[in-house]
């Protein structure tokens, strides 16, 4: 027995596991209870599901809600809206099964008690845009959290899963999950029948350009760890879209969202001299990727070439003009407001830097990359279909099943389903609880059981960095630097530095290569020797030392990935330089990967991408 596993276990049975109490995570456990009366459903979180995940600050929309009621879209709008904007490659069954029943999630929560703003002249929500709905949503996070603390048979909160385990009886079924609690230091066994992955995206795979001191501050929730994407695939569910990782373009230093400036207060950018710039790329964009580039609205990759090129050749800063709107002061209240409601930093950013966008046009920087499925891109687990919708080739048993018995997957765990955001991401959790329910009922008596060696095994495993960190104390040399351990921190700077300069991140501005991913490969290869080194000197590093795990294998599976697809499909996002054009005839498709543990091996394939909306 290791130093450290001596601590206590304890076991939780339950019949739907939800791991994550984001969005998705809250959707799932209100309609698991729904659906499922007699159920035990449990939920699962390392933080404290009143704050947690990317809405903890709130937010000041609601970014996708059709309005059917009106007749403003309709579901099928939205399918040709996320297939645009994702050049074409979207799981259209999918987003199609979110935006028919995104309304009814997002009435449910003004039900409950979310202030959602008025148009004083027709009555309607006030649209900040063709999908956004305002909100006054500081609370947003708590008030879905509560219809989930009411909803559930119990939350525990502060566990951190580390780790799926699988039915000791039938091969490819979940059964369960182990993790720690980050404050007691007991380590749980959960048993169930379903699991639901709702663990959110990645952030801190990349070197982000906030570093040092400011290395917290980052657009994605700097606690988003890459779990949902760890957990199915390191038992083998197959994952998409994983080169489609984001970049942002926000408020330099705070990363500030430019939604509502752009959208609400028609706020517009211009380069150093004052000038329109995005025609200037037009041609050239337009041999990359030929008619896309005239597609409406142009999309968002699109978008931020034109302003990385336009930096590269010299004249930047590019800057979002607001002294013109500001003027206005029922548009400079929504301007200050909007942030007060959700990202406070950017606030306290520009006071600090004297800019008042009343009489100053702030500077815009595109982010560091990340990984998620939900905002404009579609990274994430490969999930069977809608039964009524679904392409035969998409369904292989429930409703966002993965590839995997039993293992469900919602928000941003689910790939190929691109501007989904917080109320997509919601329903899409309620959809995964429904199937869930369902496939209990339809095991009967035939439920998964699970191994006492793996979990006893995973353990040791779990507590091993506490353990090497107070062996390896004895031989600090100079103040943190052992030659034994890694420490969390120094792990994940190599690994953001390995990810930004091979796989495309902002030092080489997002172009990468195949020598270049190569490169990458083994250099994630000799990091992931050393994760056995990792040193925790607490509970909390031991956290950290996990959330690491998760994010160097999800960075494995975004190279492997980039690697396979040998084009430049979103030009703004990131750049193949070897193949620096969109090629539809042979990458009109899905990337598919599968990591096989036993060997450390990844296999890829292609699927491909059914048009089911004209
Ligand atoms: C800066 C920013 C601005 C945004 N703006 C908008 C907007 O204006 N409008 C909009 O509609 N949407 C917006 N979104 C998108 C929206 O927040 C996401 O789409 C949504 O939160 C995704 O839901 P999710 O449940 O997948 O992830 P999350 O809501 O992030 O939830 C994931 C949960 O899993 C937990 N977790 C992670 N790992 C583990 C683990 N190993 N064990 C246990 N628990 C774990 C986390 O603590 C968290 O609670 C924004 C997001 C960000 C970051």
């Amino acid at each position: 027995m290791g130093l450290f596993s001596g601590r206590k276990t304890v076991f939780v049975d339950s019949d739907v596991l939800v791991i994550g109490g984001g969005m998705a995570g809250c959707g799932a456990t209100y309609e698991s209870r729904y659906w499922g009366r007699d159920k035990k459903v449990v939920v699962v979180e390392k933080a404290n599901i009143e704050r947690s995940g990317a809405v903890a600050q709130g937010l000041y929309a609601i970014n996708c809600y059709m309005g059917m009621q009106w007749d403003e879209n309709q579901p099928e709008d939205h399918v040709r809206y996320a297939r645009n904007d994702l050049m074409g490659l979207v799981r259209e069954d999918l987003g199609y099964d979110i935006a028919r029943h995104v309304d009814a999630t997002v009435h449910m929560f003004e039900e409950w008690g979310l202030p959602i703003m008025k148009d004083p002249k027709t009555g309607r929500y006030q649209r900040e845009g063709k999908w956004q709905i305002m909100i006054h949503g500081e609370s947003y996070k708590p008030i879905v959290a509560e219809a989930a603390r009411k909803a559930a048979t119990k939350i525990y909160n502060r566990i951190m899963v580390t780790h799926l385990l699988m039915d000791k009886k039938k091969a490819n079924r979940v059964a369960g999950a182990v993790g720690f609690n980050v404050r007691t230091g007991e380590f749980y066994v959960f048993r169930a029948k379903a699991v639901i992955v709702a663990a959110g995206g990645a952030s801190h795979i990349y070197k982000p350009r906030s570093i040092g001191e400011g290395m917290g501050r980052t657009w994605y929730a700097p606690w988003s760890s890459a779990s949902a994407y760890a957990l199915p695939i390191l038992v083998g569910a197959k994952m998409t879209q994983m080169e489609n990782r984001i970049v942002l373009t926000r408020f330099k230093d705070g990363y500030g969202p430019v939604g509502a400036y752009f959208l609400h207060l028609k706020t517009y950018t211009e380069n150093c001299h004052g000038e329109e710039y995005e025609s200037t790329w037009y041609e050239g964009l337009k041999e990359m990727v030929g008619e896309y580039v005239d597609h409406q609205p142009v999309p968002t990759c699109l978008r931020n070439h034109a302003f990385l090129e336009e930096l590269k050749a010299g004249r930047g800063p590019i800057r979002m003009v607001t002294k013109e709107a500001f003027q206005d002061p029922h548009l400079e209240t929504i301007g200050w407001e909007n942030f007060l409601g959700m990202t406070i930093g950017q606030a306290v950013v520009w006071a600090s830097q004297n800019i008042d966008p009343k009489y100053t046009n702030p500077e815009l920087t595109t982010s560091e990359p990340y990984v998620m499925g939900s905002h404009a891109t579609c990274s994430g687990a490969w999930a069977s279909g809608p039964e009524d919708y679904a392409p035969d080739e998409y369904q292989w048993g429930y409703n966002r099943m993965m590839t995997v018995d039993g293992l469900f997957g919602a928000g941003d765990t689910i790939g190929g389903t691109a501007h989904k955001f917080s109320s997509g991401s919601f329903a899409e959790g309620r959809i995964a609880g429904k199937a869930a329910v369902k496939y209990i009922d339809d095991l009967g008596k035939d439920t998964p059981e699970v191994s006492e060696a793996e979990y006893e095994n995973l353990k040791q495993v779990v507590f091993k960095p506490m353990e090497n960190y107070s062996v390896g104390r004895n031989e600090i040399v100079a103040g943190t630097v052992s030659p034994s351990y890694l420490l969390p921190l120094h792990g994940l700077q190599r690994l953001e530095k390995i990810m930004d300069e091979y796989v495309g991140g902002i030092s080489s501005h997002y172009i990468t290569n195949e020598p270049m991913l190569t490169r990458g490969l083994e250099l994630l290869g000799m990091l992931k020797e050393d994760l056995d080194h990792l040193g925790a000197e607490d509970l909390h590093q031991l956290q950290r030392a996990w959330e690491l795990q998760h994010r160097v294998l999800a960075s494995e599976s975004v190279t492997h990935h980039t690697m396979f697809r040998k084009e430049t499909r979103w030009p703004g996002y990131y750049y193949r330089g070897d193949h620096m054009k969109l090629d539809d005839t042979d990458w009109h498709c899905f990337t598919l990967s599968r990591f096989d543990r036993e060997s450390g091996e990844w296999e890829m394939e292609k699927a491909p991408v059914y048009h089911i909306v004209d």
